[in-house]
């Protein structure tokens, strides 16, 4: 079968290729695979950038996906052949005191499919049964691979709690932070966007289609489009989703006093901050990494309920051009590439 597999270390190093069908064990079942998504830590995988070191090759990439079930290992009880499923893109071992409370994503033996094992860019992926989530028939197949960055931005949004007429700041229009400010625009608030540089050709756009106040921070002065958006209030919560630490120092100015910021990029340098204001105006920083079963639940709900579409994010692109289409995201023309086999 058709794979598009990470085969070395060095930068780039990924290739489609052809390789045996996997087959199910006890507990797994077998997908054919409908549509996987490319994510940031794809395309940091791809370029082995720091940080990835852990990702071992051959493997086949993509945790963003979503299937049919064709086969089931002799264990398996809850699913059979013909089912449609989501897939849990981090595997905690179940067992530790992380994931007995709850937080898999956190568990420090957890799995990463597609990246520390074969995961959905391929014609067909192995998965363990307790890691699946079921796609109801009103919902496409093949967008079931944006069930996995909506849940991201489920988790991070999670962390507090939004009231209709909160004034929200997301910097950072990629997939998440987009996903994000829906979600806060569901819960009633006033939405407003930050991009810069590279977002101004298709993220900024998207943002302004969807109904957010945009600002690009590379060209607009941003106190002024802030006092305009919310009449002069501060921010009453803040999503940083964009790694730019100058974005997270900035969030700590400007919201308002006793405020809440949640923060759900990746940081590629450290950089020095001042906790004491933040401590002298009592603000709230939550930290939120991926997510869990049940935030893939909620954002199936969201998608078959019609509150989030998810076409405007997408671009289908075969399997076979699966290079085309991580360099598509590389360049930043696409928001949400996905891979169809
Ligand atoms: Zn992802
Ligand atoms: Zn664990």
């Amino acid at each position: 079968m058709l794979a598009f597999v990470k085969y070395g270390t060095q930068p780039f190093e990924a290739e489609l290729r052809d390789i045996p069908r996997p087959e199910p064990e006890e507990n797994d079942v077998l997908l054919s695979v409908a549509g996987c998504g490319v994510c940031g830590s794809d395309l940091h995988a791809y370029r082995a950038a720091a940080g990835y070191e852990w990702v071992k090759p051959p493997v086949t990439l993509g945790h963003e996906f979503a299937g049919t079930i064709v086969g089931t290992g002799g264990a398996v009880r809850h699913f059979k052949e013909g089912d449609r499923v989501a897939v849990v893109g981090i595997q905690g071992c179940g067992h530790c005191a992380t994931c007995r409370a709850g937080d898999t994503n956190m568990c420090l033996d957890r799995k990463v499919i597609g990246l520390s094992m074969d995961g959905g860019m391929a014609a067909y992926a192995v998965v363990d049964a307790a890691y699946l989530v079921p796609i109801p028939d009103s919902v496409d197949l093949a967008m079931g691979a944006l069930v996995e960055p909506i849940s991201v931005a489920a988790h991070a949004m999670s962390k507090t709690v939004i009231r209709p007429g909160d004034r929200v700041v997301v910097s950072g229009p990629g997939p998440i932070g987009l996903f994000c400010g829906l979600i806060a625009t569901l819960s009633g608030a006033r939405v407003v966007m930050l991009g810069a540089g590279a977002d101004a050709e298709t993220r900024l756009p998207l943002a302004r289609q969807l109904g957010f106040d945009v600002v690009n921070v590379a060209s607009d002065p941003l106190n002024a489009a802030l006092n305009t958006a919310f009449s002069g209030a501060a921010p009453d919560l803040w999503v940083e989703a964009s790694g730019s630490p100058q974005a997270f120092t900035t969030a700590i100015e400007k919201v308002r006093r006793g405020g809440c910021i949640v923060i759900v990029g990746m940081y590629a340098q450290s950089f020095e901050w001042m906790p004491t204001m933040a401590v002298r105006a009592g603000l709230s920083l939550h930290f939120s990494y991926a997510s869990v079963s049940c935030d893939y639940h909620f954002a199936l709900n969201l998608i078959a309920e019609g509150l989030i579409d998810t076409a405007p994010f997408t671009n289908f692109f075969p399997l076979a051009e699966a290079d085309a289409a991580f360099k598509a995201a590389i360049a930043g023309q696409t928001i949400k590439p996905v891979l169809v086999p």
